[in-house]
């Protein structure tokens, strides 16, 4: 099962892939302003929130989306981020996915018994673009995450990411189109594109000739697909693994 947790919410758009940003649209339809960032008072502690027999709410061995209304790594919210990795050292049987468009930023905002990384933490940055994969991925590769993924979504044009998937260190792609609020094509060729590159990533790779358990589990999760007309559908949820 998939949860959300919200320790803060409101962001400041800082790259391409922000301009029909959805949480701002969803502030804009309750006469709010995303750019105003606070931190969450009954929320922030949720992944600690007990039931009324003392059993944690969110389960053991789940997997809970961190900041999915702001980016966990705003500097607006460095005051507020050691409770929060608190929260996520306190939890360390449920898995924790983090996202963001400022992965220069990591570095610095990491706990202090951090070391190589925490087994429960999942790290993806967004790469909305081939300009922004370019920037992100490298900065990716240096940080010590145990597990680290790549997020082409809002995808906005084609991304080519086979040389950054022969490092081996990215176990999960996921894809996906806007929204809300004038929301960009997402083109079904980018969408293979990606996939492609997974699928020719595994058969280049000396990894097929290990024991399938052995393999780095790279899958591509395609959430959406907005590019409807090309694909003369309606609605087209594409669930790809490759
Ligand atoms: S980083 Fe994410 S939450 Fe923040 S403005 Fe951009 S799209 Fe919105």
């Amino acid at each position: 099962m998939h949860d959300i947790w919200n320790p803060w919410h409101g962001c400041r758009k800082c790259s391409e892939g922000c301009e029909n940003c959805y949480m701002y649209f969803l502030d804009r339809m309750r006469d709010q302003d995303g750019s105003r960032i606070y931190r969450t008072k009954n929320g922030f502690r949720y992944p600690l929130s007990k039931d009324r027999q003392g059993k944690y709410k969110v389960k053991s061995g789940e997997m809970i989306r961190v900041c999915m209304t702001s980016d966990f790594f705003l500097e607006e919210a460095d005051a507020w981020r050691d409770d929060a990795w608190s929260v996520m050292r306190e939890r360390k049987d449920v898995k924790f996915f983090l996202l963001t468009k400022r992965p220069g930023r990591v570095s610095s905002c990491l706990p202090y018994d951090w070391g190589e990384g925490w087994d429960n933490i999942f790290f993806n940055v967004t790469c909305e673009n081939q300009q922004r994969a370019d920037e992100r991925i490298p900065i990716l590769f240096e940080l010590p995450f145990k597990h680290k993924g790549i997020m082409t979504a809002p995808l906005i044009g084609p991304v080519d990411i086979e040389k950054y998937l022969a490092a081996g260190q990215i176990e999960q792609v996921i894809c996906g189109g806007e929204n809300y609020d004038g929301s960009r094509l997402c083109r079904y060729e980018w969408v293979k594109l990606l996939m492609v590159s997974l699928i020719m990533s595994l058969h280049c790779s000396k990894e097929l000739t290990k024991p399938r358990s052995m393999r780095l589990p790279v899958r591509l999760s395609v959430e959406i697909v907005t590019d409807f007309a090309a694909l003369g559908a309606t609605k087209v949820p594409l669930p790809v693994t490759a």
